[in-house]
């Protein structure tokens, strides 16, 4: 992987509508994460333009025959994408290290690598879901037939653009509807690229939009749209209320919620404490804590606490801050400023609450983006802000606990159930565990994802409702009617 000049690489900065780009719309700045720069201008969908996006989506729909061809058909369109965007992945690769906080290395073989691959998985569903024959009267066949909505909508995060444009427009597409997807504005641009690709690909134009906008102009016009039959949102639990209400007050939309998440890393005296402390550093640089499963909770147990802090101290003592266009770069910027004061309010209401910093607590100097410190913090209480709120930052906190049913009640969070790591060498203390918390994911003695798709995600509690991946994703992309036919006899 090699570096590349930022001022190099060409993009469309507008929405993607029909197949083709569409400047429309109050123009706002956008900056690249890691110097601070604004580097483009994007076009804010207004409520009309939404509705053009939302039109044109269902004519596609109509006329191109996405949902009505043989299901393989689309399969193979489908897989065609995902070769072309493997093919393009250096491009692709390149654009979302632009723009967003993942490192240019990452991005290619990590984040583009799994796009293909997730697109490559859900395509494998188009002819898998059929729908069911009931058990009837035998004067009567009764059958539970699969259909798509129509034209479903989505809302995509800044934290991993393209991975998350592909968690909702692989399953959307394989279960053969449409979508018009709006990115964050923070990141729009690799979104439109992966919709390029699509049409380039084979797959019909219209049934992959992007409209380009704020939250509060064009996420709201979206979620509100009366032809969006199925909305699918990944963000914070605070919008996530807001897009849930607007689907409400517009027709009583399904919606698939992945909200936040304050993840528990629950470690035993008996574990692997030299791997423990592994996946949970990774955890926690991974996109610096930008994620919204990060591990952000450490409850030890008390007689090894000491130990793993020190193994932990030394896995986040050097991390390669620098600029994502850089090949050398492994640990990410800031998203904006506006986190990065949000890191710092949080940990400065955490240190007012009696925390104690182990290691960081403040910000990388030296760079023009905002980077910040791989930050361990102890003295906090179930009531720190630090353990409390999501934080978005590489930023852990400690919690001591002495027996299992103790450890079990520190991992629960009153408000968060997206994530939970577990440590121990006991399985079936292993076991107990993943019984207790209440969480949609447990990883036991590893924590992170893998690109076996078929593992679906998604929260208990306020982190969301619904999954991502996995079958279910695409069952969420399918609505049931029901067939009662009198055969006679
Ligand atoms: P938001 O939840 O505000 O944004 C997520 C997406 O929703 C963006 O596309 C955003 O658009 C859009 N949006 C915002 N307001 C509305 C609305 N009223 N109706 C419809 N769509 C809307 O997250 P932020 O980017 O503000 O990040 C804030 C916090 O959210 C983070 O600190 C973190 O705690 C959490 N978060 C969690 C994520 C996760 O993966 N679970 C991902 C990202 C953030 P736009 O960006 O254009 O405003």
């Amino acid at each position: 992987m090699a570096d590349f000049a930022p001022d190099s690489i060409t993009f469309a900065s507008g929405h993607y509508i029909g197949g083709t780009v569409v400047a429309e719309g109050e123009r706002i700045a956008v900056a690249r994460p890691s110097d601070l720069v604004d580097y483009a201008e994007l076009p804010v969908a207004s409520v009309e333009v939404v509705d053009r996006a939302v039109t044109n989506a269902t004519q596609a729909v109509a006329e191109s025959g996405w949902a009505t061809r043989p299901p393989r058909d689309r399969a193979r369109a489908m897989r065609r994408w995902a070769d072309l965007i493997e093919e393009r992945a250096e491009e692709l690769g390149r654009l979302e290290a632009l723009g967003s906080t993942r490192p240019i290395a990452q991005a290619v073989t990590g984040d583009v690598a799994s796009v293909a691959e997730g697109i490559r998985f859900f395509s494998e569903w188009a002819d898998k879901l059929g729908g069911d024959v009931a058990a009837t009267r035998s004067d009567q066949l009764g059958m539970i037939v699969s259909e798509p909505y129509g034209v479903v909508g989505a809302i995509t995060p800044w934290n991993f653009p393209l991975s998350m444009a592909s968690w909702k427009v692989g399953p959307a597409l394989a279960a053969g509807n449409a979508i018009v997807l709006k990115p964050s504005e923070l990141t729009p641009f690799s979104t439109v690229r992966l919709a390029e690709l699509a049409v380039a690909a084979g797959i019909p134009a219209g049934i992959f939009n992007v409209v380009q906008g704020t939250g509060a102009v064009t996420g709201d016009a979206l979620s509100r749209h009366a032809s969006i039959a199925k909305l699918s949102f990944t963000g914070s639990t605070r919008t996530g209320v807001a897009v849930m209400k607007a689907a409400a007050e517009s027709g009583i939309k399904p919606v698939t919620l992945e909200l936040g998440g304050k993840s528990p890393q629950l470690v035993f005296a008996d574990a692997d404490l030299e791997k423990a402390a592994s996946c949970i550093a990774g955890s926690l640089l991974a996109n610096a804590g930008q994620a919204c499963v990060a591990g952000s909770r450490l409850i030890v147990q008390r007689p090894v606490m000491a130990e793993l802090v020190d193994r932990l101290k030394a896995k986040l003592s050097t991390v390669t801050p620098g600029p994502t266009w850089k090949a050398a770069t492994g640990f990410a910027p800031i998203i904006s400023e506006i986190q990065a004061r949000r890191i710092d309010r949080i940990l400065a209401e955490s240190h007012r609450q009696g925390a104690e910093c182990l290691l960081g607590g403040g910000r990388i100097e030296g760079h023009n983006g905002a980077f910040y410190q791989p930050t361990l913090l102890a003295g906090v209480t179930a009531e720190t802000a630090a353990v409390r709120e999501e934080v978005f930052g590489p930023v852990l906190t400690i919690q001591a606990f002495d027996g299992e049913a103790e450890g079990f009640a520190l991992a629960d969070h009153p408000e968060y159930g997206l994530a939970a790591g577990v440590y121990t060498a006991d399985l079936g203390r292993a076991l107990r565990a993943m019984r207790a918390l209440k969480a949609g994911t447990v990883w036991i003695n590893r924590y992170s994802r893998t690109l076996d798709f078929i593992l679906p995600t998604g929260g208990y509690k306020s982190s969301g409702i619904g999954k991502d991946l996995g079958r279910q994703a695409v069952e969420a992309n399918l609505r049931h009617k029901t067939v009662l036919i009198d055969i006679g006899g």
